[in-house]
């Protein structure tokens, strides 16, 4: 069944979109399931939960972290975290730099922006962002690669404001974009979209869409 599930929704994305099965609160069976029938890439929103999957499940899954990330806990992630989708400060950033060092890696990150319009979703304004991406500091970090933004749509029926809020969403990827990467091939990926407005994401330019329920049913 939830094979049959992640083959609909792989069929239905715009070409050159990654499709990241968010397994949280689904057991590693499942995990395994959706591995089995090719699906490599999965998210995950809670750090105890992602490393425990990791130890029990295949190497070469690339683990997303799609939650919030408190920065005590990085350290449990920088050995083997394939994208984290929600950095939104500098103050995590600069732990992610410094636990990657450690590894020998640069981490790859999204930086999260509020976009929706409750106020319980984390993640930067623009203004937050380019003061950020202004400093020094920002500059001189060797181990983290900002691979693009993320945002989550306010959860609601009328469409037009989730339209909206992605149209916002791509225009600060876009700004950001021509400011700060230009030259920088990396900085490429709009993570939007989950089970229900994923398909307006697309619309909307989304290159990485979160898609849980709709595969693994609800939770
Ligand atoms: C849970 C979650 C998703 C997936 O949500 P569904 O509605 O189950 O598809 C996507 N993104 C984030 C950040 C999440 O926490």
């Amino acid at each position: 069944m939830i094979v049959e599930n992640l083959n609909k929704i792989k069929a239905s994305l715009v070409e050159g979109v990654e499709l990241i099965a968010v397994s949280k609160t689904k057991p590693a069976s499942d995990i395994q399931t959706l591995y089995d029938a090719g699906q490599r890439a999965f998210g995950e929103n809670k750090v105890q939960e992602l490393v425990d999957k990791f130890e029990t499940l295949p190497k070469d899954i690339e683990w997303h972290l799609i939650g919030h990330l408190q920065s005590n806990k990085v350290k449990y992630i920088a050995p083997f975290v394939h994208l984290i989708h929600a950095v939104d400060s500098f103050k995590l950033l600069q732990e992610i730099n410094k636990e990657a060092k450690k590894c020998n890696r640069i981490i790859p990150c999204l930086l999260q922006f509020h976009i929706a319009q409750e106020d319980t979703k984390f993640g930067f304004s623009f203004e937050e962002a380019q003061e950020m991406l202004d400093t020094k500091e920002f500059v001189e970090l060797q181990n983290v690669a900002i691979h693009g933004v993320m945002g989550m749509a306010s959860f609601t029926e009328k469409e037009e404001n989730v339209r909206e809020e992605f149209q916002t969403l791509h225009n600060y990827f876009q700004l950001i974009k021509s400011h700060y990467f230009k030259f920088n091939p990396e900085f490429k990926e709009l993570s939007m979209g989950m089970s229900g407005d994923y398909k307006i994401a697309m619309e909307e330019g989304s290159t990485m869409v979160r898609v849980g329920s709709t595969i693994f049913g609800s939770r």
